[in-house]
């Protein structure tokens, strides 16, 4: 089976589907691997460390698509590079499927089998290939480097002949995997933490990680099979903001995480709510390329509002980490194919009834396949 890397195309996009360590582990599985020259610049990875893995380099891009058995990317493709996929090949990576109907079209239309990354069940199984779990804890982690830098003021509590001064307040509001792990980088840097989410079961691992779980009563809410949060009724948002703004105002660092699964971001943090906090405070919008949990965030970009609270939305803050992002990636794709791997035949065997691809399996034979999808 021949594997194909080809470089991500989104300038800002530093991460690479497989780094030298995972080609390396496919070789030795008995896959042959190319990667796009450059592919791994951006994440410390050369053409000659994948040479040295035993990946072959490859300079014509249009030619190693039509040519690969799986085309491997972090970033959904091209409708265009999808077309020059041979019939019956496969790919996987992230492919945003419900943000573009249109490429699910594509690769059924290209006969492609598309293994979508997004998709992967939230199963014990299957949580070594999970992409958004393993980029959003690194997510989280940045959430917190990123405030810090950019705020006024320190994290941890001073005691000096200078005077002392007191710890940080941040609140994060989701405490999903990127959640929890904010939290916990927050409380490293010694920040008294508070965190909110929906979903009742997390008060205990917010107290766990040493944080107080703020309470607001907005009635029934719970979590759908596979962990996500349900989708609030308007009602519900307008009790939680409520019951937010008082922390907001009194905190220096807002990351918000607060996703729902296939839907728009909610909208949590009002102007009104962010007027009262004060100026040089800082808000991190995890959410903001879905969206955003925060009225005003731009996509992308930080921008500083009328009352000098700076609002930061870049998206996936993953990419300023890249080496250990395209690890972690790596490692999730490996994983995906070592997992079915037919060491004899030499092939990753699509097993279109085993419950893990029935469950990422966006288009196969020509039609598209998930149930998800499919109307
Ligand atoms: P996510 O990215 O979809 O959402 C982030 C968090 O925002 C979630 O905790 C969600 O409950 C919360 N949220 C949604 N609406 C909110 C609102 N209005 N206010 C406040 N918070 C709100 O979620 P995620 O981080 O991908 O994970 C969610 C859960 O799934 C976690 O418990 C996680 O541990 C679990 N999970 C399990 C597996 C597995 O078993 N393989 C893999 C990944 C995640």
């Amino acid at each position: 089976m021949l594997i194909y890397v080809p470089r991500e195309i989104n300038a800002l996009e530093t991460r690479v589907a497989l780094d030298p360590v995972s080609v390396a582990k496919l070789l030795k599985l008995g896959a042959s691997v190319s990667i796009e020259t450059g592919a791994g610049n951006a994440a410390g990875h050369l053409d000659a460390d994948y040479t040295a893995a035993g990946a072959s380099i490859s300079t014509d891009r249009n030619s190693s698509l039509g040519s690969a058995d799986f085309v491997i990317r972090v970033l959904p493709a091209d409708l265009a590079e999808i077309a020059l996929q041979k019939p019956g090949s496969m790919a996987t990576g992230l492919m945003d499927p419900f943000g573009s109907r249109e490429r699910i079209e594509a690769y059924a239309a290209a006969k492609v089998s598309a293994l979508c990354s997004e998709l992967i069940p939230r199963s014990t199984l299957a949580q070594k290939m999970d992409v958004l779990s393993s980029q959003a804890n690194l997510a989280g982690y940045m959430s917190v480097i990123t405030a810090s830098e950019q705020l006024d003021s320190i994290l941890p509590m001073m005691m000096t002949p200078a005077g002392t001064i007191s710890p940080a307040k941040v609140f994060i509001i989701g405490v999903g995997v990127a959640g929890l792990q904010a939290i916990a980088t927050a409380r490293r840097l010694g920040a008294r933490v508070e965190a909110f989410d929906t979903r009742p079961v997390v008060e205990e691992q917010v107290k766990s990680l040493g944080a107080k779980f703020v309470k607001i009563d907005i009635g029934e809410v719970g979590q759908t099979e596979q962990g996500y949060a349900k989708e609030l009724t308007p009602e519900q948002v307008e009790l939680q903001r409520t019951g937010m703004a008082k922390v907001c105002s009194s905190s220096d660092i807002v990351i918000t995480t607060a996703k729902v699964f296939g839907r728009k971001a909610p909208v949590l943090l009002t102007s009104q709510m962010i007027s009262g906090m004060r100026p040089g405070s800082i808000i991190v919008d995890l959410a903001a390329e879905g969206g955003g949990n925060v009225e005003g965030t731009v996509s992308n970009e930080e921008i500083v509002t009328d009352g000098g609270v700076r609002i930061i939305g870049w998206n996936a803050l993953e990419r300023k980490v890249p080496r250990h992002a395209s690890q972690m990636f790596s490692a999730n794709m490996f994983n995906l194919i070592e997992h079915f791997w037919d060491g004899e035949a030499k092939e990753f065997p699509l097993k279109t009834e085993d419950e893990i691809i029935k469950g990422c399996l966006l288009t196969h034979d020509g039609a598209i396949v998930h149930e998800r999808f499919t109307s």
